[in-house]
């Protein structure tokens, strides 16, 4: 039985960073995942701006990589936008695209060079001692005991399970799959998917950079709160035809293993903490609902609940969930309502699709909606688009209802903000690691 400040569970991008945050600041901390790194994990490879930020401001060099700015998106008819990337006062103007492979393996070795200690295992129960969560034991009969429990495991996070910390029927679920194609490209692109005349699929197709001048190719789709991937499954193949037609692949087939996985989105299903257990990531539900993203959130979910054990280990889940309230719920209530509103009316979206890549309308909102859909509005710097994306959010909380977008969440209890913001807990990219003493800001806010 091995002992220690802070159990790990789940070395992905979130769990790697909270482990790195903790052991620099001198916390004992076990790291553990059921997977041997370095591993593959399915996804679009692509780590958004505010993460790369976060990257930087931890001094985690990535090795290996290319930088992408602006984005293309294709509309159901064949239109094509081109949405620019701008720097923000507190994200660069670019996002990395580099394989998970490397990428977790990279902030993993972090945390290890930092003294967190990796195991090897996968989390089956909580080990409750006094009516509290004191640690996991693992399937292979490890127990290993911890004064906070970080679940860091994704999406089907067992800790989140074990400790009925997640409602499976409340949650927004996705499912999509990548595969890769000997091919290079320049521009990431999105594709709008009809799977039948005025039938958008509810979310989209994708043709990224991918590693050694690959293709990164996959498909997502919501299924809301029923776990059900066969929507993107079925539609991958005439995705990946619909690529040739439009000119974006050329005849190679994508090649290699294809592989598929869950998003949580939209934060809504789960109770991001309790006691002395805290989530992060996909274990607490944090992908962005409107384009996939959950890289930058995981990361910043670390590194925030490791703060929040290291300035205030008394009231650390409390303080957790109000700074995750704060910097996640104004966006995720309106893009997760959006989301569930259109996911049930396939025509809408065919409708919203054509309207957003329409020749003139399209070049006119392309800035501003490259802002509002991967939440940069915090930090964005004055502007037209600014004002475009902030006239969205208005127009998606209008659309959504303030209070039925609010209720589904769970709501940060005030005095608990009121701690969060007196120890200066905050989520988000500008985080510096601190001592356990030292304030935290959130950048641009
Ligand atoms: C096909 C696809 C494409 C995507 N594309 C993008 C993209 O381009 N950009 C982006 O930002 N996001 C993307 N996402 C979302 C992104 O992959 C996740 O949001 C991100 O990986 C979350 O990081 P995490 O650290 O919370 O969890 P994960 O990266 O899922 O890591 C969880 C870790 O926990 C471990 N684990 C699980 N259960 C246990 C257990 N019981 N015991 C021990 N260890 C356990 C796993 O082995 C894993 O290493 C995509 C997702 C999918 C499925």
């Amino acid at each position: 039985m091995d002992r220690f400040d802070v159990l790990v569970v789940g070395a992905g991008p979130g769990g790697s960073v909270a482990a790195t945050v903790l052991a620099r600041a001198g916390a004992r901390v076990a790291l553990l995942d059921k997977a041997t790194f370095p591993r593959d994990k399915a996804c679009g490879d692509l780590v958004g701006p505010r993460g790369v930020q976060l990257l930087t401001d931890l001094g985690i060099a990535i090795p290996t990589g290319c930088r992408v700015g602006d984005m293309v998106v294709v509309g159901p008819t064949g239109r094509r936008v081109r949405l620019p990337s701008a720097p923000g006062t507190t994200y660069p103007g670019y996002g990395i695209s580099v394989t998970r492979t490397v990428l977790d393996a990279a902030i993993r070795d972090a945390a290890v060079a930092a003294g967190a200690e990796a195991r090897h295992g996968r989390a089956d129960q909580p080990v409750v001692s006094d009516g509290r969560v004191a640690g996991f034991s693992t399937t292979d009969g490890q127990v290993i005991l911890a004064d906070h429990v970080i679940g860091a495991d994704g999406a089907t996070s067992r800790v989140a399970a074990a400790l009925d910390l997640v409602d499976l029927t409340a949650v927004s679920w996705g499912f999509a799959l990548r595969s890769y194609a000997p091919q290079r490209v320049d521009l990431p692109t999105i594709v709008f998917v009809e799977t039948g005349p005025w039938r958008g699929l509810p979310g989209y197709g994708w043709i990224f950079p991918g590693p050694g001048g690959q293709a990164n190719v996959g498909l997502g789709a919501g299924s809301l709160t029923v776990r059900d991937g066969a929507a993107a499954v079925r539609a991958l193949p005439g995705f990946v035809d619909r690529l040739r037609r439009e000119g974006l692949l050329d005849g190679s087939a994508p090649q290699g293993r294809r592989l598929g996985g869950w998003l949580k989105m939209g934060a809504v299903g789960t109770v991001p903490a309790r006691g002395r257990v805290l989530l992060v990531g996909d274990a607490a539900g944090l992908v962005n609902p409107l384009q996939g993203e959950g890289i930058s959130q995981a990361m910043a979910s670390g590194s925030a609940a490791a703060h929040a054990v290291l300035a205030s280990p008394g009231s650390a889940a409390e303080c957790y969930a109000a700074a995750l309230g704060g910097a996640y719920q104004p966006f995720l209530a309106i893009a997760g309502g959006m989301h569930r509103s259109m996911a049930r009316r396939p025509s809408v979206v065919a409708a919203v699709g054509r309207l957003v890549t329409a020749p003139v309308l399209g070049r006119a909102i392309a800035g501003g909606w490259a802002i509002f859909w991967n939440d940069l509005l915090d930090g964005a710097p004055p502007s037209a688009n600014r004002w475009v994306a902030r006239g969205a959010l208005g127009l998606g909380k209008g659309l959504v209802g303030p209070d039925a977008a609010r209720r589904r969440q769970t709501p940060p209890h005030a005095a608990a903000r009121r701690r969060a913001h007196d120890t200066g807990i905050a989520v988000g990219a500008g985080v510096k690691p601190p001592p356990a003493d030292v304030p935290v800001r959130r950048g641009g806010s």
